[in-house]
């Protein structure tokens, strides 16, 4: 924890939940979670940059998929990125706060957790998801991101090693720190 209660790594048994600046396109992980839209068409902010940097075959396993539900998450190649699979999760756009927003939020990562743990994923890079275009208020997103996060790592029987949040710019960073320090304080 630092001077500010703010903090970058959790330990949870032998496994670890991670917040990290960066790109997630360029984050080498057994596998990389995408914010994606239900039809799984493409769209802008991480979900471009993952189509764009990965290449079409992406997109194509997209298109024979069709489509998912919000509060889910679905998998497939990584195309040309330092992963094996993106997992695409569909998190809810924010309608401010009484559409069951905050449960179809952890849904959606609760659903990525287990397509990892499905296909043997031991590193997973993740973004914040729904915080973008959709709207989502950082400050409530960021706790329930990482808690449900930390509650699946606690659990007995997981592949993943690693979790780590790949954030894009400063304020979402700020955000994941703080939330993080306040989970570690049992908050
Ligand atoms: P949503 O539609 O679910 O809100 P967005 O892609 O618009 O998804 O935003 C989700 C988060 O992803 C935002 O915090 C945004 O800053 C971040 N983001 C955008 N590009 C990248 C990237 N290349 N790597 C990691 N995060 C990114």
């Amino acid at each position: 924890m630092r001077g500010d209660g703010t903090l970058r790594s959790l330990r949870i048994g032998d496994r670890e939940l991670v917040l990290e600046k960066g790109d997630i396109t360029r984050h080498k992980a057994d596998a990389i979670g995408n914010a994606a839209n239900s039809r799984l068409a493409g769209g802008g902010g991480v979900d471009g940059a993952i189509h764009r940097a990965g290449g079409p075959a992406i997109m194509a396993e997209c298109r024979k998929i069709g489509g998912c539900p919000t509060g889910q998450a679905v998998v497939t190649t990584a195309g040309n990125l330092p992963a094996r699979y993106v997992i695409h999760a569909v998190g809810p756009v924010w309608r401010g706060g009484g559409a069951g927003e905050d449960e179809l939020l952890a849904s959606a990562y609760r659903s990525t957790l287990e397509r990892a743990d499905a296909h043997g994923v031991e590193t997973l890079a993740l973004p914040s998801i729904s915080t973008g275009v959709y709207g989502f208020p950082l400050e409530r997103a960021a706790p329930i991101a990482l808690r449900t996060v930390a509650e699946h790592l606690k659990k007995g029987k997981t592949s993943l090693r690693r979790v780590t949040f790949v954030l894009f710019n400063d304020e979402t960073m700020a955000a994941y720190e703080k939330a993080l320090g306040k989970l570690a304080a049992g908050g």
